[in-house]
């Protein structure tokens, strides 16, 4: 393991800010709780594009790992699977507290969580490429550090690029989360297996896991797994790359600043300037769970912290109200604000029916202290905490003047929501919620995101091809044509939300 420890000159540094590491250290829970909620509320929606399409109607019986909503062929989307076994009750819409409006399907809970036929582990692991991009995109794999990027695409595009390295994105920096950690210290072989399994589709010859240099036990249990891995496939190089604590950290861009010294333009990727792709270290979990366990992405490890209760890390189905997590907790004080995600990137939600999606990392509870708000003081602290060198007190006047063109000089699209400028600001300005939503307005009338907004229905959809994983994997082998790349599409923040 090289000794080098990487970063770049930006953003908060822990210790002289939000002092993160006390807060979030990681306490060993000998067994993970898991979540059984009465009922889910399952977005079709859970993704980054179009949204898939529910193939159940009410009074349907479910399974755990069927698949309940199917991407129509053709569309970049991915499948949703339930993660409970009971009865559908209501296919309703809903809109999410990132504004995305869905169709959701309601399950309420038999109570006996069986499994759908089809799930079983797979007793022979030696398969072809096209089986395993089968195998991840009918399993509903999706970026889970928060982008929501369906995984075969980005794989696809890392095949286009011939890209070198792997890389894992064990990175997480904001307060309290640890879900990601706790995904390491518990199941770390998963983490490099599914790493494994993805370089071998994408031809790589080098996988690296980048981890924060605090997180010395994560780093050990991370080490074990690569030893005990690596004799079976010495094909790969594998390296442990320290970062010095920082955040935000793992933004595709910033890493690509601070290993390869290489400042991606507006159109640039990982992929094609740096020979790599970056995958979080949760999805790489979930790609091993559905190769080796035959278990589509059907629940998640979210972390539940904030200022007024302990950390503590939960597998909840996706769907799960917020309310049937909550309701597990030491008391949550009703002067608390709950953030549907991590305490900067995430957002304030009052709706406690709000599902658990696949990029939901954490609910975090915040104490309801409104800081003074005064006018700019022109400290300057927004600009040393902008990790991507932009002005946020400059481009926050231009957009709430409308001088929306001279905002764009001033590089404002550059923002990655990262939430720091607003964070370390003694005015208490909003300037994250200013700059973020005037990029997200900006990107939704340029990409393809849109314009792909066409409504679907069942009957769209050959649903003998998307009931049964193992069919998948057959149906999946055309996906190299099914997903094309596409250079306009910019990938969210992996680490904060999908648009
Ligand atoms: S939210 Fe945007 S403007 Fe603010 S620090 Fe992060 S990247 Fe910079
Ligand atoms: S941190 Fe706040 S007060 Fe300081 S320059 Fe930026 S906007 Fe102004």
């Amino acid at each position: 393991m090289s000794r080098r420890r990487f970063s770049f000159i930006r953003s908060i540094i822990p210790e002289n800010a939000l002092n993160f590491s006390r807060r979030t250290r990681f306490v060993r829970e000998s067994m993970i709780e898991r979540i059984y909620p009465p009922r889910i509320i399952l977005p079709m929606k859970q993704h980054y594009g179009q949204e898939a399409v529910p193939i159940v109607e009410v009074g349907d019986t479910v399974m755990i790992g069927q698949c309940i909503g199917a991407p129509v062929p053709g569309t970049f989307s991915a499948p949703v699977h339930s993660g409970i076994s009971g009865t559908v009750t209501e296919i309703k819409t809903i809109t999410l507290p990132n504004g995305v409006v869905t169709k959701a399907v309601v399950i309420e809970s038999d109570r006996k969580r069986t499994n759908h036929p089809s799930i079983h582990p797979r007793t022979n692991i030696n398969i072809d490429a096209k089986t395993v991009m089968g195998i991840v995109k009918n399993a509903g794999i999706v970026g889970m550090g928060g982008e929501g990027i369906p995984t075969i695409y980005k794989i696809n595009r890392a095949r286009k690029y011939k890209v070198n390295e792997v890389l894992v994105n064990c990175l997480q920096s904001e307060p309290y989360a640890t879900c990601d950690l706790y995904r390491l210290c518990e199941t770390p072989e998963y983490v490099v297996m599914g790493a494994v399994a993805m370089a071998g589709v994408i031809g790589a010859t080098k996988i690296r896991f980048l981890i924060s240099e605090s997180r010395k036990m994560e780093c050990d249990f991370l080490k074990n797994a690569i030893e005990t891995i690596k004799a079976e496939h010495p094909q790969f190089q594998y390296e442990v790359v320290l970062f010095k604590d920082r955040f935000p950290q793992g933004h595709f861009r910033l890493v690509a600043r601070a290993l390869y010294s290489i400042e991606l333009k507006q159109n640039d990727t990982l992929e094609n300037k740096c020979s790599a792709v970056l995958f979080n270290c949760s999805t790489c979990n979930s790609v091993w769970e559905a190769i080796h366990d035959g278990m589509p992405s059907v629940n998640r490890v979210v972390t539940i912290a904030g200022d007024t209760t302990s950390s503590h890390n939960v597998l909840v189905p996706f769907g799960t109200p917020i309310k049937d997590v909550l309701s597990k907790m030491s008391p949550v004080f009703s002067s608390c604000r709950v953030v549907w995600g991590n305490a900067l990137t995430g957002l304030s939600c009052t709706d406690m029916d709000t599902p658990m999606i696949k990029t939901t990392s954490a609910i975090t509870m915040i104490k309801m202290i409104e800081s003074p708000k005064t006018p700019c003081i022109h400290c300057g602290m927004c600009y040393d905490a902008c990790p991507v060198d932009i002005t946020p007190n400059i481009c926050y006047n231009l957009i709430e003047n409308g001088f929306d063109n001279k905002a764009e000089l001033e590089n404002a699209m550059k923002c990655i929501a990262c939430g720091a400028c607003s964070y370390v600001c003694p005015a208490g300005i909003n300037l994250t919620g200013i700059i973020a939503g005037f990029v997200a307005k900006n990107k939704a009338t340029t990409t393809n995101e849109n314009k792909n907004l066409i409504t679907y229905s069942k009957e769209d959809i050959d649903v003998t091809d998307v009931s049964l994983l193992e069919e998948y994997a057959e149906v999946g082998s055309n996906s190299d044509d099914e997903y094309k790349d596409d250079e306009s599409i910019e990938l969210p923040f992996e680490g904060g939300r999908f648009i």
